[in-house]
């Protein structure tokens, strides 16, 4: 079964999406140029990851986006391309977008880290704490109304919590002035499937967040 299939098998299967694109994908003015950040951060060395990175992963996607996806770390493929959530859990983050209406390009993408771990370990305490800044300052520029925090770094990183990602899922979190909602992310989807009936609950509630609809017709028969 490909990614798409996988994912969208738990849409209901006469489910159509609707969505006031003008309304989901961003405020009518635009904040400060983060240009002057993502210069700044290829040139970070505030920790050790700079030591093996091949690049520096910013983030990308829309300036002022409404909804901002943050996972843990770039990957292999992250690092090597510079850009965040490649390969398969890249490809899922996209059919997860794209289940509520939205495109890749309508949201901002990130990590809680911007360089690549060694063999794709959890980015360890210093440099979390190093690397906050920037997201911080990222969170700062794109005043997003909701934040979906994939997996349980990520989740535990911006609430500041040691509470796993099954506690914390499945309700939003105030956080600066934004609805956190914290979400499988999308590596842990494709390990266990099972868990992604869980995942589009609570991309149901960021859709009702956001305003955005998700209506049932009835099927021809
Ligand atoms: S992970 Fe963050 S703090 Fe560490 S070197 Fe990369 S950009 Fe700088």
């Amino acid at each position: 079964m490909d990614s798409k299939r996988a994912w969208t098998g738990f849409l209901p299967r006469n489910a159509i999406v609707m969505f006031r694109r003008d309304k989901a994908v961003g405020r009518p003015s635009a904040p400060p140029s983060i240009s002057s950040l993502e210069a700044e951060l290829k040139t970070c060395s505030h920790c050790k990851l700079c030591e093996t990175r091949n690049s520096v992963v910013e983030g990308e996607g829309m300036p002022n986006a409404r909804l901002m996806f943050i996972g843990e770390a770039p990957g292999e493929q992250e690092d090597l391309q510079g850009r965040p959530f490649l390969g398969k859990a890249g490809q899922l983050l996209e059919r997860m977008i794209e289940a509520i209406g939205l495109k890749r390009e309508d949201v901002f993408i990130t990590n809680v880290v911007k360089c690549r771990p060694p063999e794709d370990r959890t980015p360890e305490p210093d440099e979390i704490k190093a690397c906050s800044p920037f997201l911080c300052r990222q969170l700062e520029l794109i005043r997003p109304e909701v934040i979906v925090a994939l997996g349980k770094c990520a989740a535990q990183t911006l609430l500041q919590t040691k509470e796993g990602i099954s506690e914390l899922r499945g309700r939003f979190h105030g956080y600066r002035g934004a609805k956190l909602m914290p979400t499988f992310h999308p590596a842990d989807l494709l390990r266990n499937p099972a868990s992604k009936r869980e995942a589009w609950m609570d991309l149901q509630l960021v859709v009702k967040e956001l305003g955005l609809k998700i209506v049932t017709q009835k099927s021809e028969s």
